[in-house]
């Protein structure tokens, strides 16, 4: 699980919120009953004062004094209950009320992560990926292979198989990738013309890592070099919950989609080089779809972006008509 230090602190800050309102509301609903029942009030002073006068004993030296304490306040804890009921109230009337009362609200139990915060990092991460919704179509769940033809006639010279063939390779590659994810430092080049499955196959990978919680960012390339810009020309300007240029280096997985269909200018091409090479140097993955062929990604970015691409990179061609049509 690679958690960004933006998304831990958000988790731990709403954590830390709920803990807090569900022991301010338990403090408001104390005042409220030692007003209504002074009797309460009563019980509790005295096992606060009992426990104080007990552990002054302890600490001076008197082995015996803190036997029987637990029993005591069981018994006076008892009789709060009942007059909690007779009066009309539950008998945890009084307690914190957790949203999730097996960790009460503190998301781990005994050490390892509860099951509500493995629930509150999945949705954080589909948040933060772009992606929410758009998975629940684009996963190998559904993943069509019927869409792709087998006929002899349509044999890609470069690939050698048909479009059924190779996206049947295609996609035990890309499943390799997500299978050995946390041992390898993997990244894919995924190209083909138009329409034939390159975003498909990416929100795939996508959803399998984001499943198990695993920070994943998805941009088109416009919006991505677009985000680049602002960043660089206007920080002050930048919506406060778009995440910079940081969040792209550390996520687990950046996916840059359609790579090749941004304006193009001189910032560029370094700021693409930049992202690339810092993400390399911490071994985080990546994964670019682009309808450019080979030689026009050559041509179009700067030769480091390209031998950066050729040496890092699994170059994954899909082939086939634009199955969007069909
Ligand atoms: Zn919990």
């Amino acid at each position: 699980m690679g958690l960004t230090n933006r998304q831990y602190d958000m988790l731990r800050y709403n954590y830390d919120t709920r803990r807090r309102q569900a022991r301010f509301g338990a403090d408001r609903r104390t005042d409220e009953i030692y007003d209504k029942i002074p009797e309460i009030k009563a019980i509790d002073d005295r096992i606060r004062t009992d426990s104080i006068r007990r552990a002054r004993l302890a600490i001076s030296g008197d082995k015996s004094a803190l036997e029987g304490l637990d029993e005591s306040n069981a018994a006076l804890t008892l009789q709060k209950e009942a007059l909690l009921e007779s009066h009309g109230f539950p008998k945890d009337y009084m307690q914190p009320r957790y949203e999730c009362p097996v960790c009460q609200d503190t998301g781990y139990v005994n050490g390892s992560p509860c099951d509500c915060y493995k629930r509150a990092l999945t949705e954080l991460v589909y948040n933060d990926s772009n992606l929410a919704g758009i998975l629940k179509e684009q996963n190998f769940g559904n993943f069509n292979y019927d869409l792709f033809s087998d006929s002899p006639e349509t044999i890609d010279k470069t690939t050698d198989m048909t479009p059924r063939r190779n996206i049947e390779t295609v996609v035990a590659q890309a499943r390799h990738f997500i299978e050995v994810f946390d041992e390898q430092f993997n990244n894919l080049l995924i190209y083909g013309n138009t329409g034939v499955g390159k975003t498909f196959l990416c929100s795939c990978i996508a959803k399998e890592l984001l499943d198990t919680s695993h920070s994943v960012v998805y941009y088109t390339a416009y919006k991505f070099f677009r985000l680049l810009e602002n960043d660089k020309f206007h920080s002050a300007d930048i919506e406060e919950d778009v995440p910079g240029p940081d969040y792209l280096i550390d996520c687990d997985l950046l996916i840059l989609d359609d790579l090749g269909t941004e304006l193009t200018n001189s910032y560029i091409g370094s700021a693409l080089y930049s992202v690339l090479n810092e993400r390399a140097l911490k071994k985080h993955s990546t994964v670019i779809s682009t309808n450019l062929s080979l030689h026009d990604l050559n041509t179009r970015y700067s030769e480091r972006v390209f031998s950066r691409l050729n040496k890092d990179y699994i170059f994954l061609k899909i082939t086939g008509e634009d199955i969007r049509c069909l």
